[in-house]
């Protein structure tokens, strides 16, 4: 009853907006769990609170909403809702704990993440092969880049997974009187003094994230996985991720997992590099930015349903964090029952964790919100708050 009572009190305070001109509070981040028989249907005993959160996210963006029943947490404990779903806020999440504490989410975060840039590699790959094929004199095919990525892939997240071996131990050499605080309230669970903070940091996980999964597709069949053949490619390769993740958590006894990397600023940084040095190619790079881990690109025209078809097929191969977001039309505001449907199909779908995007501008005068294409339809002024979300957060 009182978890009711809270749940309500913020909500409110979300749709509200904060202080005296209703502004969208960012942060924190405001995430719905989504239980089946708790709050997903009507007639359900919490329907009325998704109901409002969904008023909410109708009006604010936020919450997110993260689903309890996903797949990728089995093994949690339907009492303690301690290992239910979550994320922090961003995307990142806690999968299964090999050392003891199973689905357990609070007392545990994301220690190091590591980033392969993938249409890098793609595109060495593709040099290599196309400079063998011409000292031989002959033609080459896909499948022989394809084969060269794999293997150079490979080789990156065993680098990958060297360096946050090598990261995670120098975290763990730190005095626990760097962050005594933490430390002397268990903010991170598990922690014993006389064994040192690495008692408490092998619980967290170390995770090796990824770029640009289109358009690495693209250089290597020239086409992503907005189409079958893209698809049945990206499934290999997060494949490997997944695999490869796994055997390296079986033989550290820690907890690495696959990560679909946020990367709001390297998303720039890695296009401008890749530019500087192969140019611009079509689909590939000429943008100023990659695509985030394995989203689908956001100039691609697919409906809501569509993207989370898309992007839910390949979910399922991170645990330690994901989000899929769709974007709509300005008019969704007010319209709670499409709202409703979208993330109700999101979450059937298996999708773990999901936001929605709409353009939001707040004008700084009269205080009226909506898309206004940078002009007050209310007041006429131009000084308006434009909130657009690209990060998760
Ligand atoms: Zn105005």
């Amino acid at each position: 009853m009182s978890g009711r009572m809270v749940t309500k009190a913020l909500l409110e305070v979300s749709i509200e907006g904060l202080g005296r001109y209703h502004k969208t509070s960012i942060f924190p981040c405001g995430i719905f769990q989504y239980m089946k028989g708790v709050n997903d249907k009507k007639g359900t005993p919490n329907y009325d609170l998704f109901r409002l959160a969904l008023k909410s996210t109708a009006k604010r963006i936020y919450p997110n909403y993260a689903n309890v029943d996903w797949s990728g947490n089995a093994g949690y404990d339907r009492n303690d809702p301690r290992t239910y779903f979550s994320t922090m806020g961003c995307r990142t999440a806690n999968g299964m704990d090999i050392n003891g504490f199973g689905q357990l989410k609070d007392g545990r975060g994301n220690i190091c993440p590591v980033t392969i840039i993938m249409p890098t590699l793609a595109m060495q790959s593709k040099e290599k092969v196309e400079k063998k094929a011409s000292k031989e004199d002959r033609v080459y095919s896909n499948e022989e880049v394809i084969e060269e990525f794999m293997k150079l892939l490979d080789k990156k997240i065993a680098e990958a997974r060297d360096m946050l071996l090598e990261r995670f131990e120098h975290i763990c050499s730190q005095s626990p009187n760097s962050a005594k605080f933490m430390w002397e309230n268990n903010t991170m669970a598990g922690y014993v003094p006389e064994e040192g903070i690495r008692s408490a940091l092998k619980h967290g996980t170390i995770v090796i994230g990824q770029l640009g999964l289109a358009e690495t597709l693209q250089i290597l069949i020239q086409k992503d996985h907005t189409t079958e053949e893209g698809m049945d490619l990206a499934k290999v390769i997060e494949g490997l991720f997944k695999k490869r993740c796994a055997e390296f958590k079986e033989e550290y006894k820690l907890n690495f997992g696959v990560y679909y990397t946020p990367a709001e600023n390297l998303c720039y940084t890695a296009m401008k590099k890749f530019k500087n040095k192969y140019g611009v190619i079509e689909n590939v790079s000429d943008r100023d930015y990659f695509t985030n881990s394995i989203h689908v690109p956001v100039w691609h025209d697919v409906d809501p349903f569509e993207k989370i078809d898309i992007e839910s097929q390949l979910t399922s191969f991170s645990n330690a964090g994901c989000i899929t977001y769709v974007e709509l039309p300005s008019t969704a505001i007010n319209n709670i029952d499409a709202v409703e449907t979208i993330v109700n199909y999101a979450m059937e779908k298996d999708i773990p964790y999901f936001a929605l995007n709409f353009p939001l501008d707040t004008c700084n005068k009269c205080h009226a919100q909506g898309d206004f294409n940078g002009k007050c339809p209310e007041c006429g002024s131009e000084d308006i708050d434009e909130l657009r979300r690209v990060t998760g957060r």
